[in-house]
């Protein structure tokens, strides 16, 4: 059975005319009253998980895209309201080309303008400064044989990483929903993933801790956040972005909460759960022989640095071929 809801004819509780309303709690808000529903969900999840302390020197990773925005906004005002936390944000450049430019330069245009309304430093650094090309070039050097975004990631790790280094940062804020965190628990789930389902994944990555405010609040909520509060955001889609697996995920999740309630919350608590009732043991990692960062067990060398020394070598094996 579908039920259309006429807005206009719908009310908040105080008495405004309603813009949004929750499907699952059937709640419908004004434009005040769900703006402060949405900076007051966060601020609880910030504090159910213990994500935020006085005196943090926090890097917010801003993408430009819907979600970083909105964390910048949730994040800034908090960081006014506290007056004891230090906010940094950065936007790492990909270096993707597309038709006519730089897919991320629109990015970066939101991304400075929404930190200058919050007067938070913000840095933008590229692919290219930090190892040595752009992820075009990485992905025509055909540098690892999967998908450009398995490059990608271990380098924006990394890149966030130094950045946060550089600053003195002791926390990482990323603007993962809650659509992104219930997809990827599942698609772990189903590759029997426990690693990961554990946070474990990372581990010679990302000593610098990383907190999601936003990861309780939907995409949807974050899409009309960002609308009523009148924000750009980049729209379009990265041209390498395509996760088969993630998109089939994506839709099984949107149908299934169609007939069961709070199915994306519950995955989150499963993961919560999860977590606390497993130990987690130290591992001794390994030093990577070319940049002293810490690896896992089962190597010499960190992947940026692997990434990195392979494609080295075909851009010299291309150059010294050219010369013939
Ligand atoms: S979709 Fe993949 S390649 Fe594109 S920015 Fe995201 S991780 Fe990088
Ligand atoms: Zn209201
Ligand atoms: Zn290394």
């Amino acid at each position: 059975m579908i039920i259309i809801y006429k807005m206009d004819r719908l009310f908040c509780e105080c008495g405004e005319k309603a813009v949004y309303l929750d499907n699952n709690s059937g709640i419908s808000y004004c434009k005040k009253c769900f703006l402060n529903y949405i900076y007051k969900k966060a601020v609880k999840t910030i504090k159910h998980y213990n994500m935020i302390e006085i005196g943090d020197k926090i890097l917010l990773a801003v993408s430009g895209g819907k979600d970083s925005i909105v964390l910048v906004d949730i994040m800034g005002k908090l960081a006014k309201k506290l007056q004891k936390i230090k906010l940094f944000a950065v936007t790492i450049d990909e270096g993707i080309e597309i038709e006519g430019g730089n897919y991320r330069n629109e990015a970066i245009e939101y991304a400075r303008v929404i930190t200058q309304k919050y007067s938070i430093p913000h840095k933008v650094v590229s692919y290219r400064e930090l190892f040595g090309g752009s992820l075009t070039e990485y992905v025509k050097a055909n540098v690892y044989k999967g998908s450009a975004c398995s490059v990608c990631g271990v380098f924006r790790r990394r890149a966030i990483n130094l950045i946060a280094e550089e600053l003195g940062a002791n926390k990482i804020a990323t603007g993962h929903n809650k659509d992104d965190e219930a997809q990827t628990i599942l698609m772990n789930v189903l590759r029997g993933d426990l690693e990961r389902i554990l946070r474990l994944n990372n581990i010679s990555e990302e000593f610098i801790p990383r907190i999601k405010p936003l990861r309780r609040i939907s995409e949807r909520e974050i899409a009309m956040y960002a609308y009523l509060k009148g924000y750009k955001f980049q729209i379009n889609e990265c041209p390498y972005s395509h996760d088969a697996i993630r998109d089939k995920v994506r839709d099984v999740l949107e149908q299934v909460s169609t007939q069961i309630n709070g199915v994306y919350d519950a995955l989150l608590n499963f993961q919560d759960k999860l977590v606390n009732y497993i130990t987690i043991h130290q591992v001794t990692l390994n030093k990577c022989i070319y940049c002293g960062k810490p690896t896992s067990p089962k190597s010499k060398i960190c992947k940026p640095c692997e990434y990195k020394l392979e494609f080295t070598k075909k851009i010299n094996y291309i150059h010294s071929n050219e010369s013939l």
